[in-house]
Parts: C-alpha cells; sequence; structure tokens
C-alpha cells in the first residue's frame, strides 16, 4: 500500500523533500501554515557555495555541502522540466578576496586541502583579480577564484519546487495558521487552527527555524534556534559585478534581474524579520568597500530572514529511534538552498528504507543532542 507523508514546513527544504517523495512514489501531504516560501528560503542570497562557506577542513558539513552541489545540475533540470518554471540557475563562479600578504599562507593551505575535493580552486594575483572583476576595490591584493561555485534566485527556484510539487500531485496545504500535532508514533496525524485533520502513516518535520519549539512535543532535544539575517539589494541594469564575491564580512552576489544582493548580518532577535537601520548600514559600509560604486548608492530593497540554527551548526536529518512515524530535516543554517537537493534524497533514501550514504550522514543524527 502507498504509504503517506505528511510534511511539516513550506519552505525549500519541506518542498524539495516533498517533491522527492513524491517522485518515489510515496502519497504526500504538505502543511504550512502561513505561505511556501514566505521565510528564510524566500530571503536567502541563493549562494551554491560549499567552498567558500567552509573554510576550515573536511568535515561531515562539507562533504554534505559538496555532495548537493554535485546534485545541483540535475536537480534544477527536474525542477523546471517540471514546473515549467524558469529560475536563475548561474554557474559564475566565486571570488574570495584577500586583503593582506599575511593571509596568503592561510589561503594557500585552504586552497589545498579543497582542490584535493574537486575545488579547482586558483589563488589569483591583484592583476588577475581585476581582470575578472574590474570594479573591485584596489585594496584586495588576490582573491581565491572557485569557478564550480553557483548560485540560484532563491524566491523564483522555491516557487518552482511549489509548482513542481503541485504538478506531480503533491498536496499543498498553506495560510492553517496553527498547525497542532496530534500524534508521531504509531501513524501520524495533525490538525489545523481550523479543526481540520490530517492523516499520514509518517510525519516530515521541515519547518526550519521553528523546529525546537517541538522539543516538548517530541520528548527530545532539538537545538534549533533563529539567527536572523539581515540583506539588501541595489538596482544594478549594467551589471556591474560578474562572480560571487566574498570577503571575511559579507558577500555580493550579481542576478540576471540587474539587482546586486549584498548580505547578510548575523544576529539573534528572536523570531522577529524587521530590517534595522543599524544592520543594513553595516552592509552598505562593507558592499562601498568591496566595490566602491556602491559606496554612493543606496539600496532600493531591504529585507531579512530567520535561518535555522542548530547547536552545533550542522542540520538534524533523518529518524528518530523513539518513533516509528517521524522523520526530521531542520537545522540548514545558511546553507539550507545549496542543501536542499541532497536532504531531499537523504530523507526519501530513509523512507524507502534505505542507507542514505553511511557515515557521513551519522554525523547529522537528530537524536545527538538527546
Ligand atoms: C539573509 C539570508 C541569506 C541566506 N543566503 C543563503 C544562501 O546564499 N545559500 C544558502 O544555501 N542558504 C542561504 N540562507 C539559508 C537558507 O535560507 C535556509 O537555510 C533555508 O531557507 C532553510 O529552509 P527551511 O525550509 O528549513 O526553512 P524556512 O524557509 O524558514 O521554512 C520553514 C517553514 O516552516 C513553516 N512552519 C513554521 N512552523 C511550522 C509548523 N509548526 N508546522 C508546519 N510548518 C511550520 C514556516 O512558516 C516556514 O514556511 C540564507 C538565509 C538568510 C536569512
Amino acid at each position: 500500500m502507498t504509504k503517506h507523508i505528511l510534511v511539516l514546513g513550506g519552505g525549500v527544504i519541506g518542498l524539495s523533500c516533498a517533491f522527492e517523495l513524491k517522485r518515489r512514489g510515496f502519497a504526500v501531504t504538505l502543511l504550512e501554515p502561513r505561505t511556501c516560501g514566505g521565510q528564510a528560503s524566500g530571503a536567502a542570497a541563493g549562494m551554491l557555495a560549499p567552498f567558500s562557506e567552509n573554510v576550515e577542513q573536511p568535515d561531515p558539513f562539507f562533504k554534505l555541502c559538496l555532495r548537493s552541489l554535485q546534485l545541483y545540475p540535475e536537480w534544477q533540470r527536474a525542477v523546471k522540466e517540471v514546473s515549467g518554471f524558469d529560475f536563475e540557475y548561474a554557474e559564475t563562479g566565486s571570488l574570495y578576496t584577500i586583503y593582506h600578504g599575511a593571509d596568503i599562507q592561510a589561503m594557500e593551505s585552504r586552497k589545498l586541502w579543497q582542490n584535493e575535493h574537486g575545488a579547482r580552486c586558483e589563488l589569483l594575483s591583484a592583476h588577475e583579480l581585476r581582470e575578472l572583476e574590474p570594479r573591485i576595490t584596489s585594496d584586495a591584493i588576490g582573491a581565491l577564484h572557485y569557478p564550480g561555485e553557483s548560485h540560484v534566485y532563491a524566491p523564483d527556484y522555491v516557487k518552482a519546487l511549489e509548482a513542481a510539487c503541485k504538478r506531480i500531485g503533491v498536496v499543498i496545504r498553506d495560510g492553517l495558521e496553527q498547525i497542532d500535532i496530534v500524534r508521531w508514533n504509531g501513524g501520524a496525524e495533525v490538525r489545523s487552527a481550523a479543526g481540520e485533520r490530517f492523516c499520514g502513516d509518517t510525519l516530515l518535520v521541515a519547518n526550519g527555524a521553528w523546529a525546537g519549539l517541538l522539543e516538548a512535543e517530541f520528548g527530545m532535544s532539538i537545538p534549533v534556534y533563529p539567527i536572523r539575517g539581515q540583506i539588501c539589494a541595489y538596482e544594478t541594469p549594467d551589471k556591474p559585478v560578474r562572480h560571487m564575491v566574498f570577503c571575511s564580512q559579507g558577500y555580493v552576489v550579481g542576478k540576471r534581474n540587474g539587482t546586486l544582493v549584498c548580505g547578510a548580518s548575523e544576529d539573534v532577535a528572536g523570531f522577529q524579520t524587521a530590517v534595522t537601520r543599524r544592520g543594513i548600514a553595516r552592509l552598505e559600509s562593507w558592499n562601498g568597500k568591496l566595490f566602491p560604486f556602491l559606496g554612493s548608492m543606496r539600496p532600493f530593497h531591504e529585507w531579512a530572514g530567520l535561518r535555522p540554527a542548530s547547536q552545533d551548526g550542522f542540520p538534524l536529518l533523518g529518524k528518530p529511534s523513539r518513533s516509528d512515524s517521524l522523520l526530521i530535516a531542520a537545522g540548514h543554517y545558511r546553507n539550507g538552498i545549496l542543501l536542499s537537493p541532497v536532504t531531499a534524497h537523504v530523507i526519501a533514501d530513509i523512507a524507502e528504507g534505505r542507507n542514505p550514504g553511511g557515515s557521513a550522514v551519522a554525523a547529522f543524527d537528530p537524536e545527538r543532542f538527546s
């Protein structure tokens, strides 16, 4: 008999899992209190940058990010094909800028271990950097160039995922306001604010920064909490920035629609998604240092989202042993857009009773804090 999975949460993680589970033959109902993509996923810069985001060592998190980057070309093609909806997927590569001679040695050793994992990274001189990115600050003395990193336009990607899910028969119910869990062991049942009941065989919790609120419900430690990210965009129809450009304080990404997305702050503000003057001013100051032409411009759009951070920085992925009907996919922090294909594959493998990739996935055991 077809197994029925209830997915809690309509962000990139819930939608990606729903898409893959449905493709593998499960019946899927996705439940969202507000609108799909209305939280962190719609707010993201959309960078797919495992090398620029993981600079220390090839730990299991880096390997998960890398696996996901490798899945992206095929994954985004499938989402576009099924949804009939185009979204930007740009294989621009990225530049991680360097400002001091003293940093060169650290960059050399980063390049060494990352190239062992397929980064194809090169250390560029100031002159080579300016050839690739002519409008960069003259303070930069070089950069690490990662030709294999890419980015998507996150709001459109999430819309396409939602459309793709609907096309293949995922039932999506949004605007439910409140969703209460009635049963999560021996089957799944939840109830909406209006009293509507939804039943299934398995409950997949994919509610991002809100996952930690379910600790008491499941009687286990789920140290996932919101970290606000403030971000802004400039109107730049002449497309002055060609790559994703990082410095230690932030990043700048040029989008196909002529906007330049610059992020992002990190602060603790509970579940507040308002921007602050201070947060945006700090971004503006760094943007102007990285690209001097931005010093005289003002962002035309400012927004914020809640990254689902976990205590150890790793997501919680898998099946807690305390229930035969519960799956968790939460805590993707700064990399949920990048990690969406691999998360969908891991969760669908587990739902099918298959091994999703051995020891690498053990590091993300959702019960590791309990
Ligand atoms: C400013 C910013 C920039 C970012 N840039 C990048 C980037 O460049 N690259 C990258 O990979 N990642 C980036 N991220 C991180 C990325 O956005 C997140 O990791 C990702 O969106 C998390 O997806 P999610 O589906 O888990 O959470 P969300 O998108 O927050 O979705 C969770 C959903 O669950 C719903 N929900 C809440 N409670 C319940 C409940 N009880 N039942 C059911 N549903 C519920 C919410 O309404 C929400 O729609 C960025 C984040 C921010 C804020």
